[in-house]
């Protein structure tokens, strides 16, 4: 029997520049792709979720890529554990033995329980595992205080984690260590479930679903963010989170190019990576305040305000402009996160998970540490939230950010018409109903 190794890909849909794949294939054993739509994730989704198109399509783009330099990438539906043991099988029966698997860490609690499992398993059986770093620059571990601990505030952890940098150059891998003939398993190819088979619309699938992402990494944009990121009617981010949240660009390259061209948007990259290490640990955060003394709060369960919300029918125009963009797109701008996140946690005192699980439905790039990670700082629970009585007024926000509205008039057409809905809450009383609220509970004894 010949031996091969498995590159299972998980959030790094590209094959350049991936430090696992790379490593698998410097393993001395020819390596064979493997790619799990993973239905403990997938069960939970609408038929329609854009997503699962967008991870469709990359996939078969990278399984294109594998072929053309004569590999193959197996591509199945099912638990990961078990179609990792039915594909190991399958490739026993081809004569070839499978040695080692070989993967990026993922640092979310599933991804750890599931990859626990998974080393559990090989373990057993003979087959080596490693998981490898490519996700992040900086992996939760190596960014920590001088007493081992982890930061949960972001400057101090941005300043370590440029020193920590600067002792280790971003390097991008040799392209030979990625790409080039000749280190793949010759194995058949075989069929890739489609989005039908697995029960989601052909629709989700259409690249129009994801087009407010559908751009490469504009230089000018990173070169004007200083000056253009806050404005949400221009196109002044670089909309690279769900590209990011999917690895179909590589982390090292965007840092890199942040390290050359602007200081400002390197720190929103750095963000990221806290909210990874912070999520890492303290994975309670996921679903707990990050600050316990906030779950005292009294959220009120006014699910009408909530669905007006949703809607974009508050009567707020840049709160409703946001959460329209969003069931649209897929994406919002992240001033308008704040704004909308804020207005959802203060003006109407509910609860942040509900926001929270709102997004991960709707927003294509969802990322469960940055997601969980803004909705905290937005509800004050975070560990480096904005202190409670610092509530936003949409309205001066829309002001200092969309003063002449031509951001709310692209998605709340009638807004100045006798037709635009009414505020459903009072600004000045909701503000401080918010402010009592949260003090009373955060000073119960
Ligand atoms: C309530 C709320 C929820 C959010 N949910 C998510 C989420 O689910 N997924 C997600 O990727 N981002 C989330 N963010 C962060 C931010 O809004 C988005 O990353 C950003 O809007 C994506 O647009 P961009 O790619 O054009 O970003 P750019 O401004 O071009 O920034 C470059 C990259 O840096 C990272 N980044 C930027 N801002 C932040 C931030 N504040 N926190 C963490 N990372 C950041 C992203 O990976 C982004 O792609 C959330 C923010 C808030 C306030």
């Amino acid at each position: 029997m010949s031996t091969v190794s498995i590159f299972w890909h998980r959030r790094d849909l590209r094959i350049e520049d991936n430090i696992g794949l790379a490593a698998a294939r410097k393993s001395g054993h020819p390596v064979v792709g493997f790619f799990c739509f993973d239905r403990h994730i997938l069960e939970r989704l609408s038929p329609l979720d854009r997503r699962v198109g967008f991870i469709h399509h990359h996939v078969t783009e990278v399984r294109a890529a594998y072929r053309q330099d004569g590999g193959e990438l197996m591509v199945r539906h099912g638990h990961p554990l078990p179609a990792l043991q039915a594909a190991i099988k399958e490739l026993g029966e081809q004569g070839l033995r499978v040695v080692s698997i070989y993967t990026n860490r993922d640092y979310a609690p599933y991804p750890v329980k599931r990859d626990a499992e998974v080393a559990a398993w090989c373990g057993a059986n003979g087959v080596e595992f490693q998981l490898h770093e490519d996700h992040v620059i900086m992996p939760p571990e190596s960014v920590l205080k001088d007493d081992g601990t982890p930061y949960t505030v972001f400057t101090p952890y941005s300043r370590k984690w440029h020193k920590v940098r600067e002792a280790m150059p971003i390097s991008p891998l040799d392209s030979a260590d990625t790409l080039g003939s000749g280190q793949w398993a010759e194995i058949p190819e075989s069929a890739a479930p489609s989005l039908e088979d697995m029960g989601f619309d052909v629709a989700s699938g259409n690249p129009e679903g994801w087009a407010a992402f559908d751009r490469p990494l504009d230089p000018h944009t990173v070169r004007d963010y200083a000056e253009k990121r806050d404005t949400p009617s221009v196109v002044g981010t670089t909309r690279m989170s769900l590209h990011l949240r999917f690895g179909t660009v590589s982390i090292r390259q965007l840092a890199r190019f942040g390290l050359q061209h602007s200081d400002k948007w390197l720190t929103e990259l750095i963000w990221r990576e806290f909210y990874q290490a912070i999520l890492h640990h303290f994975p309670h955060s996921a679903s707990d305040a990050f600050r316990a003394k906030y779950d005292r709060i009294p959220w009120r369960h006014d699910e009408q305000g909530f669905e007006a919300w949703c809607a974009g029918q508050t009567g707020y125009p840049l709160v409703d402009a946001g959460m329209r963009e969003l069931n649209a797109t897929g994406f919002m701008h992240n001033r308008v996160r704040m704004v909308v996140a804020s207005f959802l946690c203060k003006h109407l005192l509910i609860d942040w998970r509900w926001g929270e699980r709102y997004f991960a439905e709707k927003l294509l790039d969802y990322e469960l540490a940055s997601n969980v990670g803004g909705w905290q700082w937005a509800s004050g629970s975070g560990c480096d939230a904005a202190p409670y009585f610092r509530v936003f007024n949409p309205e001066s926000q829309m002001k200092k950010f969309d003063p002449k509205g031509t951001y709310v008039k692209r998605w709340v057409p009638e807004w100045g018409t006798p037709g635009y809905t009414a505020p459903i809450v009072e600004h000045k009383m909701a503000r401080q109903r918010a402010i009592d609220t949260y003090k009373a509970a955060l000073t119960e004894a």
